[in-house]
């Protein structure tokens, strides 16, 4: 069953060392993440399988590595500095700040056209505050969400020394397009890859890691002559599809949307999104836009831009003379793609019924949860908060043990564990999940953290300890990632390896040490087979 929640997922991740909230020990910093030892691991195989696919599988890509910290004066040609920025309206009555867009499009049931159409409808008083209900609302204001830094040894208080933290990757790579032309002898058309981090001082961060302040995108600027540009476009919807179909993504969960008229920049061509259906409905994974000539345009000398140095454009051989060309950019999210194959792998069932007296106990734990949810007082509790609680646990009681998955998910949900009784609700749903449940995430060989797990049957047993150890090392050598495991007994640690994706466990036993073969067990068929431990390194390798 896949998870249907975002916070199966939430917990999950926390649970098993994939993301923590950020500065925990001082109470967090609301929507920052780090990634644990598991998480760091699945992220990084994503962006390699990326780098990979872009990069090395063609011939016709670089890649870059360009500053956080750029000229200033980068962001004001790309226009970030006067564009870059959500519409905002303060509720003069409960002093709340939405965003003006999401709070048109929430109760007209449409998207804006532009800000005048939202403060058109602010000042008929049709819109309300989401939070209290008040009309009282300001006109909508632009929000830069550009983060600024000082650069420099003092504030001098004026903007000499005024620089932003870049909010995407991707203008780095246009300021460089000369470099890698000279440099690399390159002829269009061409693409230059980059992975870094970008910030955004967002508005609404939220739903995990899917939108944050601090991210990682994974964008490629795609050159190519005008004219050759809507084929090259296609073909890099076509590509960037396959490589998540190619790691496993369901087809299903993805789906390839067309930007409409409006939503189109205006120097735009055209913009198709590739959308995973995540927990919380369709979202965007990665954008894939015709962004013509305007951004090389942009960042080259001309009666708009005097403070460039030079021009940034390509002498055709064929035509003997200078073109600018056009742009493909196909730029995704590496904390987004890394949540959206989390999200497609996550499978938990129940693999043996609880006897119906602990079921029907469970369930009498659930309902009293909601009902002190629902006694709260207001002050304590916001009024959507108890309705989203006592929803959940009413929906969960009257499914279970079907919905015990669902309810393991809610465990470490903040407002939940504010009721007394949910410690009881929580520690009886773990102890039947424990017993009853399996989770594994069904992540592709090429993305888990873990490649190979390696346990001795007894780990008092010291040519077993010392045998597991060995291929532990070997394998590792080989270029698998393998950890070693003796803190449980098999079928625990079994579980455990599920529930992180590890594809293979192999189990060394008194046998091993006679004819030199181990188990090797597979996650998703479970089935085990003896190999050679000299032939582990070659099987292992031809699976992933
Ligand atoms: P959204 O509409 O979701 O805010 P966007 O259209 O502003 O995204 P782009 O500027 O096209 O996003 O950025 C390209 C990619 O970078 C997105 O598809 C997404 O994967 C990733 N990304 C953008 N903003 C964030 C964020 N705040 N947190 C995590 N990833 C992000």
């Amino acid at each position: 069953m896949p998870a249907s929640s975002l916070e199966q997922i939430v917990s999950l991740a926390k649970r098993r060392g994939f993301v923590f909230p950020s500065s925990a020990v001082y109470g967090g910093l609301g929507s920052t993440w780090d990634y644990g030892p598991l998480g760091v691991e699945l992220k990084n195989n994503v962006k390699r399988a990326w780098w990979r696919s872009v990069v090395y599988d063609r011939d016709d890509m670089e890649g870059l590595d360009a500053a956080i910290l750029m000229n200033r004066l980068v962001w004001k040609y790309s226009g970030h500095e006067a564009t870059f920025s959500d519409p905002m309206t303060d509720c003069r009555s409960c002093k709340a700040r939405p965003r003006a867009d999401h709070v048109f499009a929430a109760q007209k049931g449409r998207d804006p056209i532009n800000v005048a159409e939202i403060n058109a409808a602010i000042e008929a008083k049709e819109l309300k505050c989401p939070k209290c209900g008040a009309t009282d609302l300001t006109p909508a204001r632009p929000f830069n969400l550009m983060f600024k830094t000082t650069v420099g040894p003092v504030d001098t208080g004026d903007d000499s020394g005024l620089a932003y933290l870049r909010p995407e990757t991707a203008q780095g790579i246009f300021v460089n397009f000369g470099n890698i032309l000279d440099t690399m002898r390159r002829k269009l058309p061409f693409g230059v890859a980059q992975i870094g981090k970008a910030f955004r001082n967002e508005i609404t961060p939220g739903n995990f890691t899917f939108r944050t302040r601090e991210f990682e995108q994974m964008e490629i600027e795609y050159f190519v002559k005008p004219g050759e540009d809507e084929a090259a476009h296609q073909s890099w919807i076509d590509a960037r599809t396959q490589w998540y179909v190619d790691l496993g993504m369901r087809r299903e969960n993805l789906r390839q949307r067309e930007q409409t008229k409006d939503e189109l920049a205006h120097y735009a061509k055209r913009c198709v999104d590739l959308e995973y259906r995540f927990p919380m409905g369709w979202s965007e994974l990665e954008g894939i836009a015709n962004r013509t000539d305007y951004d090389l345009k942009a960042h080259s000398r001309s009666p708009e831009n005097p403070d460039a140095v030079g021009e940034l454009r390509y002498f055709d051989q064929e035509q003997k003379k200078h073109i600018v060309p056009y742009v493909i950019e196909p730029s995704a999210g590496a904390d987004r793609a890394t949540l959206a194959f989390l999200c497609d792998a996550y499978d938990e069932s129940l693999v043996k019924e609880p006897p119906a007296e602990e079921t029907a106990k469970l369930r009498e734990l659930v309902l009293s949860f909601a009902k002190s949810v629902d006694k709260r007082d207001p002050k304590q509790m916001e009024t959507a908060t108890k309705e989203r609680l006592v929803a959940a646990a009413e929906k969960i009681a009257a499914a279970l043990p079907g919905s015990l998955p669902e309810l393991l998910g809610l465990a470490d949900d903040a407002d939940a564990n504010r009721i007394e009784v949910w410690k009881k609700v929580r520690g009886a749903a773990e102890k039947l999940g424990e017993e009853h449940t399996r989770t594994v995430l069904r992540l592709n060989p090429k993305l888990s953290p873990i490649t190979v797990a390696v346990f001795p049957l007894k780990k008092n047993e010291p040519r077993l300890v010392e045998t597991a150890r060995g291929i532990k090392r070997d394998l590792q050598r080989a270029g698998l990632r393998t950890v070693y495991d003796d803190t449980g007994a098999i079928g625990k640690l079994y579980r455990r390896q599920d529930e992180v994706g590890t594809p293979f466990c192999i189990t060394v036993d008194f046998q091993s040490l006679d004819d030199q073969t181990v188990t090797v067990r597979d996650r998703d068929t479970m089935g085990q087979e003896r190999v050679g431990i000299t032939d582990l390194g070659a099987a292992l390798r031809a699976k992933v």
